[in-house]
């Protein structure tokens, strides 16, 4: 589904990733870790189009990601949903309507805005919260809400750059689960994290990046830093 073919990436003062190659199977749990400056959030980037490798290439399911032209980019961008640590929500919208505006803004009909955003708000476990506005909402509750907002359009991938950085050990593993679920119903995932517990307790597939180094890749990964 993913493949980084000798991706490497400079920047005026420092070399963000040298040298990454590895490929990423449909249906994948990959975990990313590495201390500050390891790369991880650049090499996310690179999934996302967001940036471009000084050499090296980055191909969805065989598509060089960096030679889509302008206008079809955001085709590819659709099948990619994202979730931050710095939760990214609408603050003047309520739970309910965070999510029917992403699904307007690609074109969806109103029946399937209606019968999608209670479903999806269901599956993490926010269905009392329809009508809060984040503020009203708990970190723990916000960052599923951004999940819930990020596979709405159900796409092939999520990516996930240290979502619970910001959260307490429960939330954290609600979120984790959540996850599981999400990857169980098929969806390829790509999470980093400096959480050592979540990587022991996932027991998937771990990269670890080390100054933009891939240093390990386990299958069953153990926290290794
Ligand atoms: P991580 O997510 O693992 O903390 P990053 O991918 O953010 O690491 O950064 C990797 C390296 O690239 C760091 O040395 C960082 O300072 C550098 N870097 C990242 N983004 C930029 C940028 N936009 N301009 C210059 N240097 C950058």
């Amino acid at each position: 589904m993913i493949y980084f073919d000798k991706v490497c990436k400079v920047y005026p003062n420092s070399t963000a990733l040298e040298e990454v190659t590895f490929t990423i199977e449909p249906g994948e749990f990959l975990s990313i870790v590495g201390h500050s400056g390891a790369g991880k959030t650049t090499l996310l980037k690179m999934i996302l189009a967001e940036d471009v490798p000084t050499s090296g290439n980055v191909y969805f399911d065989s598509v060089d990601i960096h030679k889509v032209s302008k206008s079809k980019l955001p085709l590819l961008r659709r099948r990619i949903g994202s979730v931050f640590q710095d939760i990214r929500l609408l603050p003047n919208k309520t739970a309910y309507e965070n999510i029917a505006f992403t699904m307007e803004a690609s074109g969806r009909p109103d029946d399937e805005i209606r019968s999608d955003v209670p479903h999806v708000l269901d599956l993490v476990g926010l269905s009392d919260k329809m009508t809060s506005f984040p503020h009203e909402l708990s970190g723990g509750e916000r960052q599923r809400l951004a999940i819930a907002r990020a596979i709405i359009n159900q796409p092939d991938l999520l990516i996930a750059d240290e979502p619970t950085g910001n959260l307490d050990p429960i939330n954290t593993a609600e979120i984790i689960e959540i996850f599981k679920k999400i990857n169980e119903i098929g969806t390829t995932i790509i999470l980093t994290t400096h959480n050592k517990k979540v990587i022991d307790n996932l027991g998937r597939r771990v990269i670890t990046l080390e100054k933009g180094r891939v240093i390990r890749d386990d299958k069953e990964g153990k926290y290794a830093l």
